[in-house]
């Protein structure tokens, strides 16, 4: 990963300790001296983490993060407050003021390592949701209440494995403030919820009586359906050797006990956070695809799916030797609806034909608008005098019902259909629709509105 981090201190050599470590670890690091220095850094430069010393003389470190929150070119930018001592009011007022995570002098090589990572991570992911939801603004499409949830890190779903009683009171208390928070004492129950049920962040023990915490952890990362939920597990101080094999097992973040309780709230928040910035992201690229192979006037499959895919049905039917019949629909005389009642009004019909057609088929049919105003059904394990009359079937529903195209305005639309059926070993999806089309110019030859089945 390579990560832009601004490190900010007021003494060279803590910039110069820091720099060094993340250098080490191929981040990319700017620095600054001052906290007015580094909102001059920030105004300039694309920075992903800001790591900020809180005692610095002038501008200290808690102003510095407020006004980086308070600005909206910045206020999206994760900051790491460094704290000097171990002082619980610091924390509360780095919270207040807006900042992400903590650490404490003298920093610590895996806390440094797995904060950074941890929010630039996020502020990637973030920078990515913004950009689409930003595309997807300017097509038209609202999803602003996605995009609250998705920047959204509290009201999260929290599960806690905890067998402690007073320590399971103690993490219960901050969290259940700002989040739906459930505990449980039995590692094999906790898995069995977390696959039942949907989790934003699960916080386990590595403390458990009855347990060894950590396979629960390479449990939930070897399956499908928690391979991908944040896991911040707790540690004992001098547990290294523990909280390595956690960190290599793919653990999110981890709290070492005695646990402080601003420290967990931003973790368990940052981590919500990237699970909902990486759901949003998903469901956009779901979306995407989707967009991709359907017909956005008629919401059948689009040209390109069926392409691709009578290219896999093809095949397969050759290989077991099933039936496999095309019918090609082309309406009559669709250019004189457009000419005499307007381009919306031809859009209407096609409309209304897809959802005629999409009642005659079946689910394992493939309904698509090859564009303009010819559309084709692909239909498995069917032979030629099933498919006539499934033809005949669509053509006859065309021609019954009148197609609305206004209020109290009506007009007749029939079809022409053309059918062909997989024949030999030589077919390709080429053959077979070549077939099919000359079926279907054989029908509008001989008058329009009939079903005619290649020869
Ligand atoms: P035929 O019976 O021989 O098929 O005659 P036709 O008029 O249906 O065929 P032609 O291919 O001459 O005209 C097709 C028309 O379909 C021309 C075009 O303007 C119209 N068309 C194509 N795509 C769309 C569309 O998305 N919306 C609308 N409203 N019209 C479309
Ligand atoms: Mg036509
Ligand atoms: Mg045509």
């Amino acid at each position: 990963m390579t990560a832009r981090v601004l490190v900010v201190d007021d003494i060279l050599a803590n910039v110069k300790l820091l720099e060094a470590r993340l250098t080490a670890e191929y981040f990319e690091v700017l620095s600054a001296f001052s906290g007015q220095e580094a909102l001059d850094v920030l105004a300039k430069e694309r920075v992903d983490v800001v790591l900020l010393d809180v005692m610095m003389p002038g501008m200290d470190g808690f102003e510095a993060c407020r006004r980086i929150k308070s600005n909206s070119h910045t206020h999206h930018i994760p900051v790491i407050m460094v704290t000097a001592l171990d002082q619980p009011s610091d924390k509360i007022q780095g919270l207040e003021s807006g900042a992400d995570d903590f650490l404490t002098k003298p920093v610590d090589d895996i806390a440094l390592v797995t904060r950074v990572k941890n929010l630039a991570r996020l502020k990637t992911l973030n920078d990515e949701m913004l950009m689409r939801a930003s595309t997807s603004r300017q097509l038209g499409l609202a999803e602003d209440d996605a995009l609250e949830r998705a920047l959204s890190g509290r009201s999260g779903r929290v599960l806690v494995v905890e067998d402690h009683p007073r320590s399971g009171v103690r993490l219960l208390e901050p969290l259940a403030k700002v989040h739906d928070t459930f505990i449980e004492t039995n590692p094999q129950r906790a898995l069995q919820m977390l696959t039942d049920y949907d989790f934003d962040v699960v916080i386990v023990s590595l403390s458990l009586q009855q347990a060894d915490g950590l396979r629960l952890c390479s449990q939930l990362r070897s399956m499908e359906r928690t391979r991908h939920l944040p896991l911040i597990i707790l540690v004992e101080p001098g547990e290294e050797a523990r909280l390595m094999r956690g960190l290599d097992m793919g653990i999110n973040d981890y709290l070492i006990r005695p646990i402080d309780r601003h420290e967990l709230l931003a973790r368990v928040r940052t981590q919500i956070k990237r699970k909902r910035h990486s759901d949003f992201l998903r469901n956009r690229i779901e979306e995407t695809v989707e967009q991709a192979v359907t017909d956005p006037l008629t919401g059948l499959h689009n040209r390109r799916y069926m392409e691709s895919h009578l290219e896999t049905l093809v095949r397969e039917a050759l290989r077991s030797g099933r039936n496999l019949s095309v019918l090609v629909a082309d309406i009559d005389f669709f250019k004189q609806v457009n000419d005499s009642y307007g381009h919306d009004a031809g859009d209407l019909v096609l409309r209304e034909f897809a959802n005629r057609m999409r009642r005659n088929t079946r689910g394992i049919d493939l309904a698509c608008r090859l564009g303009g105003e010819e559309f084709v059904i692909i239909m498995p394990e069917t032979e030629i005098g099933r498919s006539y009359q499934i033809g005949e079937r669509l053509r006859a529903c065309i021609a019954a019902e009148p197609f609305a195209i206004a209020p109290g305005l009506s007009i007749r639309v029939t079809t022409s259909v053309g059918i062909s059926t997989l024949e030999s070993e030589t077919d390709t999806p080429q053959t077979l629709f070549k077939r099919a089309d000359q079926a279907l110019y054989a029908a509008k030859r001989s008058g329009r509105n009939r079903v005619n089945a290649a020869a």
